[in-house]
């Protein structure tokens, strides 16, 4: 006669038409299929409940449409951010890979990462943003690195090697891609005040800006013969630029704005509605609390706003440094310590 151990529950009979072993992604995803198909699915898994903790830190577009296809995405979207760069660097600094898949052809951005506030250590670039989230632990207000370049470039020595004299510089760009609506912006911004020769600008277009220096030329501010005027359509000595310049127009992600506060340059900001939780605006109103920058969200984005808050910034030039300053007060000069000290003590 067998002997029932008592640790052991009975046999259940189950009778369905398909068994998974396993509830990990693969296994609930399969349930989750299989189920809406009207199959009946038996998951057996190993544990006595679900893994509840985060063990990815990206999600690519292929598990999103994975997602979509059994009507969960919506649940997902809130917890990741997309077009999420990564760049893996060897000890001594090289960038061995730079992922950066800024594109959604196959419906969903290449590539997200999960939020994941429940984690050990929350490092922020301001603390506004913890009433955000919801922490396991207190957050600790670290700052972003930035390139040594933004804390010594010299904005004298920078104006000479740009060839800008005197005049007020303003610089511009849409963020590394560039941006339609602040390239048709700038258009209005530089056909206005170019001609008057009371400052001078550079703008990058981005790759889908190339139209913009076009435009110009029909608007008769012809960026070849106006020597006030260089259009580019990327900037690769970005801290050489922002170190010469008296007015910065950009987008308003997290390294802009660190590379702004360690420059202590007055902005108009510019945030991206296209990210997650409108976390650009955020992060720009921590500076406008501040009094070190302008916002001007992209809905409200038109030539003549820009022409006239560029007209109000410029025409008062203390003002305008003090923005400067109030700026560089926000920057964490220790932030690459800050993290560093931070992950010690998570590591014990
Ligand atoms: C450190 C790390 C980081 C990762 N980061 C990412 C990332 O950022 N993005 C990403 O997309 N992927 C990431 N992955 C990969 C991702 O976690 C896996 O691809 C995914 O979990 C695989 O799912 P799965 O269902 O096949 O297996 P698992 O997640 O391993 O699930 C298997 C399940 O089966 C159960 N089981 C095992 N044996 C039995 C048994 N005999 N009977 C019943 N149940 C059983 C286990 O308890 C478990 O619940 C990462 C993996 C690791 C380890």
């Amino acid at each position: 006669m067998a002997i029932q151990h008592p640790d052991i529950q009975p046999a259940v009979n189950h009778s369905v038409q398909v068994a998974i072993a396993g509830a990990g992604p693969v296994g609930l995803m399969m349930a989750n299929y299989l189920g809406q198909m009207g199959i009946d699915v038996l998951v057996v898994e190993k544990l006595d409940k679900l893994i509840d903790y985060p063990r990815a830190i990206g999600i690519d577009d292929e598990a999103l449409r994975t997602m979509q296809s059994v009507g969960l995405v919506d649940n997902v979207l809130p917890h990741t951010t997309p077009w999420h760069a990564m760049r893996f660097l060897t000890p001594k600094g090289r960038c061995f890979a730079d992922i950066q898949p800024m594109t959604d052809e196959f419906g969903w951005p290449r590539r997200n990462a999960f939020i994941q506030p429940q984690v050990d250590a929350v490092m922020l670039t301001s603390m506004a943003a913890e009433k955000y989230l919801e922490p396991k632990n207190p957050c600790v207000l670290t700052g972003l690195p930035v390139r040594a370049e933004f804390f010594t470039a010299d904005k004298e020595k920078s104006r000479l090697e740009l060839g800008v004299d005197s005049r007020p510089l303003i610089l511009s760009s849409g963020g590394s891609l560039g941006a339609e609506p602040i390239n048709k912006a700038m258009v209005e911004l530089i056909a206005e005040r170019a001609p008057k020769g009371d400052c001078c600008f550079i703008h990058a277009t981005g790759h889908n800006g190339t139209w913009v220096a076009d435009e110009l030329k029909k608007r008769g501010v012809d960026p070849d013969k106006f020597e006030n005027v260089t259009i580019r359509e990327y900037i690769d000595d970005m801290s050489r630029c922002m170190a010469a310049c008296d007015l910065f127009i950009n987008r308003a992600g997290a390294s802009t704005l660190s590379e702004i506060e360690a420059l202590g340059k007055p902005s108009i900001l510019i945030p991206s509605p296209y990210v997650a939780e409108n976390h650009q605006y955020h992060n720009a109103m921590t500076l406008v609390e501040k009094n070190a920058a302008v916002v001007i969200e992209e809905k409200n984005l038109t030539g003549e706003k820009l022409v006239g808050e560029v007209e109000k910034l410029l025409s008062d030039r203390a003002a305008l440094d003090k923005m400067g300053e109030n700026a560089r007060e926000m920057c964490v000069r220790d932030a690459a310590k800050r993290i560093y000290d931070c992950l010690c003590k998570v590591v014990g």
